[in-house]
């Protein structure tokens, strides 16, 4: 049993920001009433200990991430409210863009948020990969003449083609995630979003149903429904008996370059792979491009903070590649770069727990962590929110079924397209890290330009999103 309350708060919600921008509410059981302003984000919060009751809720969302925000905009567009718990005080407004495809706007759609995030990054056209190329290629003091000669020097050039000619309805676009989250937030009435509010403890009522969570400040909740979208460490995963996501073997450098002045790359994503080491240019927005340098490594390292450390050793680590690559990493302002191990969990059927327990449920990377290698991990949050909202609107509205069978029912729908997918993006990223120069020659001159279909390798973007 968790320890009864001896004190919890009451937000107090009088004084937002003029702006349908980001409202940022903070929630602060044990400490004095205080107000904070934020210029950066635009926000202002304002919180009081009051009461000393459990707070009760109907449904409680923990994470304000991508699958958090998303879920609650699809509960609150179909007239459910929902309350997210977020650890963190803000949401988070660091970290690079993320690579959306078409079965993510579908899901922006229908989330009403898709054109209001369309106007402001880029569309991909298509892409061009390419393999590092010896110095004498890369080292002349034409970089622009050379960078075109590396795109179509003979052999060099693996593989280039346009996302319409494979598919006329795909959509591919890199959204900077503080935007992304901001724009979700906006959906959402400010008192449903909770700040500095982490999950310590969760507990079922076998009796009543009734989930209690507590958290690290001592607030206490009773949900009806609780929904887990707390990430790749879920904390709501452990408890329900999931193991930790496994280490993938390579860990990824990502940045996000900004140019003040106008960036100079075309709509088209690069990729380029060296052997273990590989590295991509997305451009998001006129003025900025994200970056990632993904290499193998036989264990995550120690953890470096101090993002100039982190940069210097990704220039270190491309520091003969093509040029464009070079200027980009050193184009990027320190406080984007980021180095994270790349995780997955593979959720075994008959060995990995079912996705809910009572009416505990989860979406996004706590239930299915993948790695990055197809860009999913994130569009399948956006597709969780979905599917478990619809599930659990029909099953509140009509009160056809219970929430358990609705709880159920998502999960055989979204376990047959998360399980394959998070191995396809393992494999994917395992054959593009090989080291073996000479199985590397052959993905370079054979597999990749040769063997590779492309729309089956772009197949899993299909996903049917019905309006909510
Ligand atoms: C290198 C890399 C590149 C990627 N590129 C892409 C890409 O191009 N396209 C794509 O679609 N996906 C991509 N992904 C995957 C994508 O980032 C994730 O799948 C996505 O962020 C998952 O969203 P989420 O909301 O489930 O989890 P998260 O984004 O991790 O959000 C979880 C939230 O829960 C909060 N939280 C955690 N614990 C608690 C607690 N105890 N109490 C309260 N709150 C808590 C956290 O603070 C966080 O806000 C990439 C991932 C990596 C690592």
């Amino acid at each position: 049993m968790l320890p009864k309350a001896s004190s919890s708060n009451l937000l107090i919600n009088s004084f937002l920001p003029p702006s349908p921008t980001l409202r940022k509410i903070a929630h602060l059981p044990n400490k004095l009433p205080h107000t904070t302003t934020q210029h950066g984000s635009r926000f202002i919060c304002l919180s009081k200990k009051l009461s000393i009751d459990t707070q009760k809720e109907e449904t409680v969302i923990v994470g304000g991430g991508i699958a958090g925000l998303s879920t609650a905009v699809a509960l609150h567009r179909l007239g459910i409210r929902s309350l997210v718990l977020e650890q963190s005080e803000s949401l988070r407004t660091g970290g690079t863009s993320l690579t959306l495809f078409k079965n993510g706007w579908s899901v922006l759609d229908a989330l009403g948020v898709g054109n209001e995030l369309r106007t402001q990054f880029l569309e991909i056209q298509g892409l061009n990969r390419t393999q590092t190329l010896p110095q004498r290629f890369i080292q002349d003091d034409n970089h622009q003449q050379h960078r075109l000669s590396i795109k179509t020097h003979e052999g060099k050039d693996l593989r280039s083609f346009d996302f319409k000619d494979v598919d006329p309805s795909q959509e591919v676009r890199a959204v900077e995630r503080r935007i992304l989250l901001q724009t979700l937030a906006n959906q959402l009435h400010p008192d449903s979003l909770q700040f500095l509010s982490k999950l310590a403890k969760i507990e079922q009522d076998d009796a009543t149903g009734e989930t209690r969570l507590e958290l690290t400040n001592g607030a206490q909740l009773s949900a009806q429904i609780v929904i887990g979208c707390d990430g790749i460490r879920s904390p709501i995963a452990k408890w329900m008996g999931f193991p930790e996501a496994k280490y993938a073997g390579h860990c990824a450098f990502r940045g996000l370059a900004y140019y003040p002045n106008g960036q100079p790359h075309e709509p088209r994503v690069s990729y380029i792979y060296g052997r273990g080491v590989r590295a991509g240019l997305v451009p998001v927005s006129p003025n900025k491009v994200y970056w990632f340098i993904c290499y193998n490594s036989s264990n995550p390292g120690p953890k470096i903070t101090d993002p100039s450390v982190l940069k210097r050793q990704a220039l270190d680590m491309v520091k003969n590649w093509p040029s464009n690559l070079v200027s980009t990493i050193e184009q990027t302002p320190d406080d984007t770069i980021s180095r994270t191990p790349l995780e997955d969990r593979w959720l075994w059927p008959a060995v990995t727990p079912p996705v809910s327990k009572g009416r505990v449920v989860l979406a996004g990377d706590a239930w299915h962590p993948m790695t990055p290698n197809l860009g999913q991990g994130g569009c399948c949050a956006l597709e969780d929110a979905i599917v478990l909202a619809k599930k659990l609107g029909q099953a509140m509205k009509s009160r056809q079924g219970s929430t358990e069978d609705a709880l159920r029912s998502y999960g055989q729908e979204r376990w047959p397209r998360v399980f394959p997918l998070t191995i396809r993006a393992n494999l994917v990223g395992a054959l593009l890290q090989w080291e073996n120069p000479v199985v590397c020659s052959l993905r370079n001159e054979l597999v990749i330009p040769k063997l590779v279909q492309i729309r089956p390798l772009l197949e899993h973007t299909n996903f049917a999103c019905e309006p909510l």
